[in-house]
Protein backbone atom coordinates (compact mmCIF):
# COMPACT_ATOMS: atom_id res chain seq x y z
CA UNK A 1 0.00 0.00 0.00
CA UNK A 2 1.67 3.39 -0.83
CA UNK A 3 2.46 5.81 1.88
CA UNK A 4 -0.22 8.73 3.10
CA UNK A 5 0.77 12.11 3.22
CA UNK A 6 -0.58 15.08 4.64
CA UNK A 7 -1.34 18.55 2.06
CA UNK A 8 -2.36 21.73 3.69
CA UNK A 9 -4.11 24.23 1.16
CA UNK A 10 -3.89 28.08 2.48
CA UNK A 11 -5.07 31.02 0.96
CA UNK A 12 -7.24 33.91 1.65
CA UNK A 13 -11.38 33.84 2.06
CA UNK A 14 -12.86 34.22 -1.26
CA UNK A 15 -9.98 33.12 -2.86
CA UNK A 16 -11.54 29.23 -4.33
CA UNK A 17 -10.13 26.70 -2.34
CA UNK A 18 -13.17 25.33 -1.72
CA UNK A 19 -14.25 25.14 -5.33
CA UNK A 20 -11.04 23.90 -6.53
CA UNK A 21 -10.62 21.09 -3.71
CA UNK A 22 -14.49 20.02 -4.53
CA UNK A 23 -13.57 19.35 -7.84
CA UNK A 24 -10.80 17.63 -6.97
CA UNK A 25 -12.53 15.78 -4.52
CA UNK A 26 -15.09 14.45 -7.14
CA UNK A 27 -12.63 13.49 -9.86
CA UNK A 28 -10.87 11.41 -7.12
CA UNK A 29 -13.05 10.05 -4.50
CA UNK A 30 -11.14 7.38 -3.46
CA UNK A 31 -7.74 8.53 -3.12
CA UNK A 32 -8.59 11.93 -1.10
CA UNK A 33 -10.03 12.38 2.46
CA UNK A 34 -11.05 15.64 3.66
CA UNK A 35 -10.16 16.85 6.87
CA UNK A 36 -13.26 18.07 8.75
CA UNK A 37 -12.44 21.34 10.84
CA UNK A 38 -14.04 22.24 13.99
CA UNK A 39 -15.15 25.46 14.60
CA UNK A 40 -17.02 28.07 17.06
CA UNK A 41 -18.44 30.07 13.74
CA UNK A 42 -22.33 29.75 13.30
CA UNK A 43 -23.30 27.46 10.04
CA UNK A 44 -23.55 29.01 6.91
CA UNK A 45 -27.39 28.55 5.00
CA UNK A 46 -26.88 25.14 3.84
CA UNK A 47 -23.68 24.37 5.89
CA UNK A 48 -24.51 20.66 8.11
CA UNK A 49 -22.60 19.77 11.26
CA UNK A 50 -20.20 16.87 10.80
CA UNK A 51 -20.46 17.79 6.68
CA UNK A 52 -18.64 21.36 6.25
CA UNK A 53 -17.72 21.37 9.81
CA UNK A 54 -18.44 20.41 13.19
CA UNK A 55 -19.83 23.30 14.80
CA UNK A 56 -18.97 23.66 18.23
CA UNK A 57 -19.54 26.02 20.89
CA UNK A 58 -16.37 27.84 22.46
CA UNK A 59 -16.35 26.15 25.28
CA UNK A 60 -16.90 22.36 24.16
CA UNK A 61 -13.95 23.60 21.77
CA UNK A 62 -11.46 24.80 24.37
CA UNK A 63 -12.13 22.10 26.39
CA UNK A 64 -11.13 19.32 23.19
CA UNK A 65 -8.32 21.81 22.56
CA UNK A 66 -6.64 21.98 26.24
CA UNK A 67 -7.08 18.02 26.13
CA UNK A 68 -4.68 17.87 23.00
CA UNK A 69 -7.62 16.64 20.50
CA UNK A 70 -6.48 19.16 17.42
CA UNK A 71 -3.48 18.60 15.75
CA UNK A 72 -3.62 22.30 15.16
CA UNK A 73 -5.86 25.21 16.19
CA UNK A 74 -6.23 29.13 15.57
CA UNK A 75 -8.09 32.25 15.84
CA UNK A 76 -9.64 33.26 12.74
CA UNK A 77 -11.96 36.79 12.23
CA UNK A 78 -13.43 36.21 15.65
CA UNK A 79 -13.75 32.26 15.62
CA UNK A 80 -11.92 29.34 16.88
CA UNK A 81 -11.04 26.88 14.12
CA UNK A 82 -9.19 23.24 14.49
CA UNK A 83 -8.47 20.61 12.59
CA UNK A 84 -9.64 16.71 14.89
CA UNK A 85 -6.57 14.52 15.27
CA UNK A 86 -8.09 11.42 15.34
CA UNK A 87 -9.21 10.78 11.69
CA UNK A 88 -6.11 12.43 10.22
CA UNK A 89 -3.67 9.58 11.55
CA UNK A 90 -6.52 6.92 10.75
CA UNK A 91 -6.26 8.00 7.19
CA UNK A 92 -2.47 8.62 7.11
CA UNK A 93 -2.16 5.11 8.23
CA UNK A 94 -4.48 3.86 5.68
CA UNK A 95 -2.27 5.26 2.64
CA UNK A 96 -4.99 7.92 2.06
CA UNK A 97 -3.66 11.64 0.52
CA UNK A 98 -5.57 14.45 3.37
CA UNK A 99 -6.42 17.62 2.96
CA UNK A 100 -5.91 20.46 4.87
CA UNK A 101 -7.82 23.37 3.97
CA UNK A 102 -6.84 26.20 7.14
CA UNK A 103 -5.70 29.45 7.51
CA UNK A 104 -2.11 30.75 7.87
CA UNK A 105 -1.49 30.08 11.87
CA UNK A 106 -2.69 27.08 11.43
CA UNK A 107 -0.47 25.87 8.67
CA UNK A 108 2.34 27.03 10.40
CA UNK A 109 1.86 25.11 13.23
CA UNK A 110 1.27 21.72 10.85
CA UNK A 111 4.59 22.97 9.53
CA UNK A 112 6.05 22.41 12.63
CA UNK A 113 4.32 19.14 13.66
CA UNK A 114 4.51 17.82 10.01
CA UNK A 115 7.47 18.95 8.17
CA UNK A 116 7.01 16.43 5.08
CA UNK A 117 3.63 17.83 4.66
CA UNK A 118 3.39 19.72 1.61
CA UNK A 119 2.23 22.92 2.04
CA UNK A 120 0.20 24.53 -1.37
CA UNK A 121 -1.38 28.57 -1.39
CA UNK A 122 -3.65 29.74 -3.30
CA UNK A 123 -3.55 33.08 -4.21
CA UNK A 124 -6.25 35.53 -6.32
CA UNK A 125 -5.11 37.20 -9.16
CA UNK A 126 -5.72 40.55 -7.38
CA UNK A 127 -6.76 42.41 -4.18
CA UNK A 128 -10.05 43.57 -6.32
CA UNK A 129 -10.69 40.45 -7.48
CA UNK A 130 -10.57 38.93 -4.17
CA UNK A 131 -12.82 41.16 -2.65
CA UNK A 132 -15.30 40.91 -5.31
CA UNK A 133 -15.79 37.18 -5.22
CA UNK A 134 -16.08 37.32 -0.71
CA UNK A 135 -18.59 39.82 -1.81
CA UNK A 136 -20.50 38.24 -4.60
CA UNK A 137 -20.42 34.70 -2.83
CA UNK A 138 -22.91 36.45 -0.77
CA UNK A 139 -21.89 34.38 2.76
CA UNK A 140 -20.64 37.24 4.61
CA UNK A 141 -21.46 40.01 6.52
CA UNK A 142 -19.77 43.07 5.52
CA UNK A 143 -17.68 43.28 9.18
CA UNK A 144 -16.90 39.58 7.97
CA UNK A 145 -15.93 40.91 5.09
CA UNK A 146 -13.65 43.52 6.51
CA UNK A 147 -12.25 41.22 8.61
CA UNK A 148 -11.49 38.60 6.28
CA UNK A 149 -9.82 41.01 3.60
CA UNK A 150 -7.74 42.30 5.94
CA UNK A 151 -6.08 38.77 6.88
CA UNK A 152 -6.03 38.35 3.34
CA UNK A 153 -3.28 40.81 2.83
CA UNK A 154 -1.38 39.26 5.79
CA UNK A 155 -2.17 35.42 4.62
CA UNK A 156 -0.43 36.66 0.75
CA UNK A 157 2.47 38.20 2.20
CA UNK A 158 3.29 34.63 3.83
CA UNK A 159 3.26 32.93 0.45
CA UNK A 160 6.73 32.46 0.49
CA UNK A 161 6.46 30.25 3.15
CA UNK A 162 4.34 27.63 1.34
CA UNK A 163 6.13 25.02 -1.22
CA UNK A 164 3.82 26.34 -3.87
CA UNK A 165 2.01 28.96 -4.92
CA UNK A 166 -1.11 28.45 -7.26
CA UNK A 167 -2.96 31.49 -8.77
CA UNK A 168 -6.66 30.69 -9.23
CA UNK A 169 -7.70 33.48 -11.94
CA UNK A 170 -8.60 30.59 -14.56
CA UNK A 171 -10.62 27.84 -12.28
CA UNK A 172 -9.83 24.94 -15.39
CA UNK A 173 -5.88 26.04 -15.32
CA UNK A 174 -5.91 26.07 -11.34
CA UNK A 175 -7.46 22.91 -10.66
CA UNK A 176 -4.60 21.70 -13.01
CA UNK A 177 -1.79 22.66 -11.22
CA UNK A 178 -2.81 21.51 -7.94
CA UNK A 179 -3.81 18.40 -9.38
CA UNK A 180 -0.28 17.94 -10.03
CA UNK A 181 0.82 19.38 -7.07
CA UNK A 182 -0.76 16.45 -5.45
CA UNK A 183 0.00 13.73 -7.80
CA UNK A 184 3.40 14.61 -9.25
CA UNK A 185 5.45 16.73 -7.71
P1 LIG B 1 -12.78 29.91 -0.29
O1 LIG B 1 -13.16 28.47 -0.04
O2 LIG B 1 -11.34 30.09 -0.62
O3 LIG B 1 -13.25 30.85 0.78
P2 LIG B 1 -14.81 29.72 -2.41
O4 LIG B 1 -14.46 28.40 -3.01
O5 LIG B 1 -16.03 29.79 -1.55
O6 LIG B 1 -13.55 30.35 -1.63
O7 LIG B 1 -14.95 30.75 -3.63
C1 LIG B 1 -15.35 32.09 -3.43
C2 LIG B 1 -16.21 32.54 -4.61
O8 LIG B 1 -15.39 32.67 -5.77
C3 LIG B 1 -17.31 31.54 -4.95
O9 LIG B 1 -18.49 32.26 -5.27
C4 LIG B 1 -16.75 30.80 -6.18
O10 LIG B 1 -17.78 30.35 -7.03
C5 LIG B 1 -15.90 31.88 -6.85
N1 LIG B 1 -14.73 31.35 -7.59
C6 LIG B 1 -13.87 30.39 -7.19
N2 LIG B 1 -12.89 30.20 -8.10
C7 LIG B 1 -13.12 31.08 -9.11
C8 LIG B 1 -12.44 31.39 -10.35
N3 LIG B 1 -11.33 30.75 -10.74
N4 LIG B 1 -12.97 32.36 -11.11
C9 LIG B 1 -14.09 33.03 -10.73
N5 LIG B 1 -14.77 32.79 -9.58
C10 LIG B 1 -14.29 31.83 -8.77
P1 LIG C 1 -14.65 29.94 6.71
O1 LIG C 1 -15.25 30.61 7.91
O2 LIG C 1 -14.70 30.83 5.48
O3 LIG C 1 -15.21 28.56 6.46
O4 LIG C 1 -13.10 29.72 7.03
C1 LIG C 1 -12.32 30.80 7.44
C2 LIG C 1 -10.85 30.40 7.43
O5 LIG C 1 -10.62 29.36 8.37
C3 LIG C 1 -10.37 29.88 6.07
O6 LIG C 1 -9.12 30.50 5.78
C4 LIG C 1 -10.22 28.40 6.32
O7 LIG C 1 -9.19 27.86 5.51
C5 LIG C 1 -9.80 28.39 7.77
N1 LIG C 1 -10.02 27.10 8.43
C6 LIG C 1 -11.00 26.19 8.21
N2 LIG C 1 -10.83 25.13 9.01
C7 LIG C 1 -9.70 25.34 9.72
C8 LIG C 1 -8.98 24.58 10.69
O8 LIG C 1 -9.32 23.46 11.06
N3 LIG C 1 -7.86 25.15 11.22
C9 LIG C 1 -7.43 26.37 10.85
N4 LIG C 1 -6.30 26.83 11.42
N5 LIG C 1 -8.06 27.11 9.93
C10 LIG C 1 -9.19 26.61 9.37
Amino acid sequence: MSAGKLIVVTGPSGVGKGTLLQKLLERYPDRLIFSISATTRSPRTGEEHGREYFFWDRAEFEQKRDAGEFLESAEYAGNLYGTPRQPIDQAIALGKIVILEIELEGARQVAQSFPDAQRIFIAPPSMEILESRLRDRSTDSEAQITKRLHHAKLEIAAANEFNITIINDDLAIALQQLEKALFHD
